[in-house]
Parts: structure tokens; sequence; C-alpha cells
């Protein structure tokens, strides 16, 4: 059995759709399980309507409904066998006519709650794997539309769920494994979960990519394929180093160090399960399936490559705290996390010296309050519009010398909270947002001029 994963845009339209239905017919035989994203940008189109309709803009978000219903029902109605029109159309009405009424609620309310908000959100996958289920019947296959909520079963964190793993394994093993036995195709949507009492979740944004993995760990699956729209991990953005490569092998630990590094292909939280039983990761392209992709296994091959990749993160503030008498003094750092706890906002690097401590945030939704508490203890700055540049690698910690190459590579480039050594695979640092695409252009040609052909295409 293999997993099989295909993001919004392998989906966002009928002929994508075709495209998908045929590159699961060529792994059929292999029994795959499918998990699939929302159609294009739906889930964004969800989370402005369901903010129009909170703000009192109900006619806004009611007019961007009757949109999406459009593009689902134009897409939707070209991949669906004629016997199941009807079936199409009802189902459609149903759940926009659902939507409607969650939204009327939202607007009459003026009020967005992490509930109401997974309540929206959650409309895009369950339209996609139907209509994916649909487009399978199309091609032949025997696809199964299994509704993900009654499997993926999570605690009660709102927005960004955590799978509770007892009820789940127990719900894919009755719900999901006699299908396959029967050599049927389940096709769920990722994301989307629901609570043991039954209210729709969802595993955060991005999250179909776990609920992948997870559901290939619970099944015993030997692979997980997540099928997007590039050919695999690359070296960096192509974007901005445009003689990027991709990288063929990668490790688990390295895949998840870029993952949490902004690298957009997979989400963090995608290779723990993996890790845990096993199961190799294949990053593949549906508009080019024949590429090969990357493939993410337990150990990275060994070779003369020390870095494997250059991630970076946008918008990030850089908050310095200090204070002259307090810093050392214990449970200093305690109080100060104290406070971005309380404020739920989470912090990705922090570097400390005698008297001041900076850390990093993406989130800034709560940091006028946060500063205010600070300020009692401390002088706080903020420097916004910076990013963080992450050099990851399983080679960095075997080989003297990576960080004296990336910091000449930089020149006079302004760098600040250099971290190396907290993790054994990468070295981060900050730059400020407009010194970034040079800073990942200068370390490419540096680390990527000439490449290990068994690694690297
Ligand atoms: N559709 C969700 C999102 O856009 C989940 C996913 O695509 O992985 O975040
Ligand atoms: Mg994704």
């Amino acid at each position: 059995m293999i997993v099989m994963k295909f993001g919004g845009s392998s989906v966002e339209s009928a002929e994508a759709l075709q495209r998908v239905a045929a590159i699961i017919a060529s792994h059929n035989r292999r029994q795959p399980v499918v998990f699939v994203s929302a159609m294009g940008k739906t889930t964004n189109r969800l989370l402005e309507i369901a903010s129009l309709a909170a703000s009192g803009e109900r006619s806004a978000a009611l007019d961007k409904i009757a949109e999406l219903r459009a593009f689902h029902f134009e897409h939707a109605r070209l991949v669906c066998p004629d016997r199941e029109l009807d079936a199409l159309r009802t189902f459609l009405d149903d759940h926009f006519q659902e939507l409607e009424t969650l939204v009327k609620g939202l607007a009459a309310v003026g009020e967005l709650t992490p509930r109401s908000t997974d309540a929206v959100s959650s409309f895009g996958e369950r339209m996609s794997s139907y209509i994916l289920a649909l487009a399978l019947r199309s091609a032949g296959l025997d696809a199964v539309h299994v509704d993900a909520r009654e499997v993926m079963i999570t605690d009660e964190r709102h927005g960004e769920a955590a799978p509770l793993m007892g009820p789940t394994e127990e719900r894919m093993r009755e719900v999901v494994a006699p299908l396959v036995s029967e050599g049927a195709i389940p096709v769920m949507g990722g994301f989307i979960a629901s609570t043991r009492k039954g209210v729709t979740s969802t595993l955060g944004r991005g999250g179909s990519d776990y609920s992948a993995s997870l559901g290939a760990a619970l099944l015993g699956a030997e692979e997980v394929q997540i099928w997007t729209d590039v050919d695999g991990v690359m070296t960096a953005d192509p974007s901005i180093a445009p003689d990027a490569h991709r990288i063929r092998v990668m490790s688990f630990a390295e895949a998840a160090e870029l993952a949490y590094f902004g690298a957009r292909v997979l989400h963090p939280s995608t290779m723990a399960p993996a890790v845990d039983k096993d199961i190799p990761i294949r990053v593949l392209n549906s508009r080019r399936p024949e590429v090969e992709g990357t493939l993410i296994v337990a150990e990275s091959l060994a070779s003369g490559t020390v870095v494997k990749s250059i991630a970076y993160k946008e918008h990030i503030t850089v908050v310095d705290i200090r204070s002259t008498r307090m810093l050392m003094a214990h449970g200093f750092l305690a109080r100060i996390f104290e406070v971005f706890e309380k404020h739920a906002t989470s912090v990705d690097m922090v570097t400390t010296s005698e008297v001041s401590v900076s850390l990093t945030v993406d989130r800034t939704d709560r940091l006028d309050a946060i500063v205010e508490e600070l300020n009692a203890v401390a002088e706080v700055d903020r420097r916004n519009g910076r990013a963080i540049v992450c050099v990851v690698g399983e080679g960095i910690r075997k080989t003297p010398g990576v960080s004296a190459k990336i910091f000449s590579a930089l020149g006079e480039i302004p760098v600040s909270m250099i971290s190396l050594g907290a993790s054994r695979l990468n070295v981060s640092f900050v730059v400020e947002e407009n010194d970034l695409d040079e800073t990942v252009r200068r370390l490419h040609a540096t680390f990527f001029s000439e490449v290990d052909p068994q690694i690297f295409a």
C-alpha cells in the first residue's frame, strides 16, 4: 500500500484533476490511499469569506461563496461521470447551503472563533476529495470518497489541532483498510479532521502533508508520495537562485529542518510519522510525473557534499531585550518566555549575551502587548523586515570550516543572531530582507557550483 497526497495546485482545474487521475491509475497496483488538498486557492478564499462575514460584510461574503460554487461546479462537472451529475449537483447544493448558513451566522454574531474558522475552512477539502473521487471513477478506477473527518480524530485545539493516535488508528483500521483490501481506492481530504465529539477541526495551514504521512504510518504504507507543482526539494528557491538543483536524496532530519525554515514544499510535521515507521517520502511534480523527484529517507548518503539546501523565512521581526540589572539573575529568561507564551506567540531563534537576549518571531499581532509587558522589566527594541537564512545539511557537523565559508561568502552583508550548534545540521542567522536575495545567491554559488550527481540533479 502507498499513500499519495496531491496539493492544491495539482487539483486546481478539471485538467489538473485528470492528470492526477492518470497518475493514480499508473500506481493502481500498489494499492493507493489518496489524500488531497482543497482545489487551488480555495482555503484562502474560504478564510476571506469567514473574515468578511465576521466583519459585517455579509453580502460581499455571499458573493464570494457564489464564485466559489461556480468554480467548483465548472471544473467538477467536466470530470464527473454522466450518471453522477445529479449526485454532484445535490452534493454541491448541500455543501454550499451549509456554508451559507454558517457564514450568515458569523455575520450575525460578528465574531470569528478558531472553531468556526475550522468549520468554514473544512469545505475546501470536503469538496475536493469528493470531486477527485468522481474524476477517478471517470477514469475507470474504483474510487471511494471517505469523509476524513470520520477518520482523523484530534484534540480540541481548533486551528491547529493535534491528531489523537489511538482513535485515528482505530478509524483507519475500520474505515480505510477494508476498502484497500477490497481493491478500492479511498480518497480523503487532508487537513480536515474532527474532535472526539464530532466537531470539525483542522491540522493547520498546509496540514494535508501531515494527514498523508500520519495516514501512511497508521496504515503501515510502504511509501508516501507528496505530489506538488515543483520537481522536488531544491538546493535553494529557484526564483532567487535560477541555477538551483533538485535534491535527489536527503534525510528525514534534513527535510524537517528545511520545512521548519520555510522551504515551502513540505509541512514541518510531515516527517515525524515517517521517521517513526521508517517510511520513505517522495516529493513529486504532478505536471511532470516522469521526473524522479526527491526521495527522503532515514539516512543521507555519504558524499563530499556538505550542504544540502539553503532555506529562508521572510517577514521576521527581531526583538532585542536588554536589562543590565536582571538578565542573568535566575528566572529572568523564564519570565521573558512566559510573556511570549501567554500571548501564544512562538519564538523561532534565540541568542543571548550577558546583558541581552535577542529572539525572532514571525507573528506580530500580539507584539505590542508583549513589548508592553516586557518593558516592565527590560528595555525592548524591535527590528522588522528581517529574514532568517538557514544552511542545512547533515555534513555540516562533520566538516570543519563550513561556517567560515558561509561568512566569507557573505562578506560585508550585515548578519545578526548567528546560531550554530543548536542543531547539528544547520547554521542559521538573520539578515535584512533587502539583503536576502544576494545572501542566498552568494551562498548558493559557494556551496553548489559543483555538485555530487548521485545526490543532486
Ligand atoms: N488546504 C489547506 C491549506 O491551504 C491544507 C493544505 O493544503 O495542506 O492550508
Ligand atoms: Mg502544501
